[in-house]
């Protein structure tokens, strides 16, 4: 690739990370916060700009745009999906990100702006790799919210590579692309208003064209191509004890409080939880509790890569209650179980090639790679349950979630590059070749 991408995608990236937009979980309303509609704005006009057709902001906020094929030779290639969230979490402040950038990390802890937070490469084990690298940093009082505007960066400065009539010699060759900004990812709801029939686009021809694979561009690091996530439910556990004076209370008082704390110390801590697990290990993990004597509330996140055990989280959750129950006669203890959602690996088995070019993609910019799990969800969980096998690929984010948080800005220009090299290979060799 001849085109510098590397200025321009920083200068997109400092830009985008300083429109600050939290995801807010305790707000009804889609998008969650506003400030995510003033990015999403602004990412609908850059794309107009570019020439993009069929690029609409939809009533919900969510940016869609499609880029034709690269020539009439690939215009019946399998369509590919490319999709990032605007939001960042709320589990760290958002607004107000001034990112400092490190043209060559040396290696050494990485003092941020007068907060006296520091970036410490010891607990960071992705930093021994990035000595000599440009970084993007905090000041480290907000996060950094390269999760995931480093991915929306990069799809930015992908489309503007695919839109860039002037460099002909340098033309990437490509089926149609179809481009989506969601919104709210962090609070679970990015998929909230997408469905597959909005995910064809009609602006190609006279049929509706849907894309067969999608990707998320959501990942840490570099080369990592996760094809698995958690699948996962919560649970709210209802206490209904007995109120009445404390004065006159004995053997008539039921303390639901104490029934929640009782469950709560009952719940398994040396396995089964978030503090005592890795790798494959799933948990059961209590996040909420609010307690009155007539009545409590306990609720858990209950997680696993294998979809069947979280039927007997529930079950030992059911134990534990009658544990609880027995102890404290007249107590009444319902256990309610809520699908969040489930483990893509299934899905994407189904198109082996959403792995396979990925890997091969990585291979022939002579990058090493890994398919790997995620303990967590994605967008793709839940695209890939509607029936698109969506992998979620690396885009060089770090620390997520944390005032530590930081952007590798040599990791996001391979993400593009691997991008362009991902669509050469879904238009040449299509679906069912090896
Ligand atoms: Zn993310």
């Amino acid at each position: 690739m001849t085109i510098d991408i590397r200025s321009p995608l920083l200068e997109r990236f400092l830009r985008y990370v300083q429109i600050g937009t939290s995801a807010d979980p305790s707000s009804e309303t889609y998008p969650s916060s506003s400030s995510q509609l003033v990015l999403t704005k602004l990412l609908h006009e850059e794309l107009l700009a570019m020439g993009l057709r069929d690029c609409v902001l939809d009533e919900h906020g969510m940016v869609w745009a499609t880029i034709p094929a690269s020539s009439q030779e690939f215009a019946d290639a399998p369509m590919v999906l490319l999709n990032s969230h605007v939001d960042t979490s709320p589990e760290a402040p958002g607004t107000n990100v001034k990112p400092h950038v490190i043209d060559s990390f040396d290696g050494k802890p990485i003092k941020l702006g007068s907060s006296g937070v520091v970036i410490d490469p010891a607990s960071c084990s992705d930093m021994a790799n990035l000595i000599g690298k440009t970084l993007v940093v905090t000041d480290g009082t907000t996060l950094l919210g390269g999760d995931d505007k480093a991915g929306v960066a990069v799809i930015m400065q992908l489309a503007s590579l695919l839109t860039n009539k002037q460099e002909e010699e340098c033309k990437i060759q490509h089926g149609p692309v179809r481009i989506l900004f969601t919104c709210d990812e962090e609070i679970g709801q990015g998929t909230r208003h997408i469905t597959l029939e909005k995910l064809a686009t009609h602006s190609l021809g006279d049929q509706p064209i849907a894309p067969l694979v999608g990707y998320t561009l959501d990942g840490g690091d570099q080369g990592q191509i996760d094809e698995e996530t958690f699948s996962a439910d919560m649970a709210i556990v209802r206490f209904k004890g007995s109120n009445i004076h404390p004065a006159i209370a004995k053997g008539r008082m039921i303390n639901a409080v104490r029934a929640a704390a009782m469950f709560v110390d009952l719940l398994p801590t040396d396995r089964f939880s978030p503090e005592s697990t890795e790798g494959r290990e799933g948990f059961l993990h209590p996040y909420d509790l609010h307690a009155g004597v007539g009545e409590a509330t306990v609720q858990l996140i209950l997680r696993d890569f294998d979809e069947a055990r979280l039927h007997e989280y529930k079950l030992l959750l059911e134990r534990i209650g009658e544990e609880v129950t027995l102890q404290m006669p007249g107590l009444q203890i319902d256990v309610e179980t809520r699908e969040q959602y489930r483990n893509m690996a299934a899905g994407i088995a189904k198109l082996p090639e959403a792995v396979q070019y990925a890997e091969d993609a990585y291979k022939a910019l002579g990058v090493s790679c890994q398919r790997t799990i995620v303990r967590g969800g994605t967008d793709g969980s839940l695209l890939t349950a509607m029936g698109l096998p969506t992998p979620n690929l690396s885009v060089g984010q770090h620390n997520i979630h944390a005032v530590t948080e930081f952007a590798c800005l040599d990791q996001m220009v391979l993400a593009v590059e691997h991008l362009a090299e991902l669509l050469k290979r879904w238009a040449k060799h299509g679906v069912g070749v090896s």
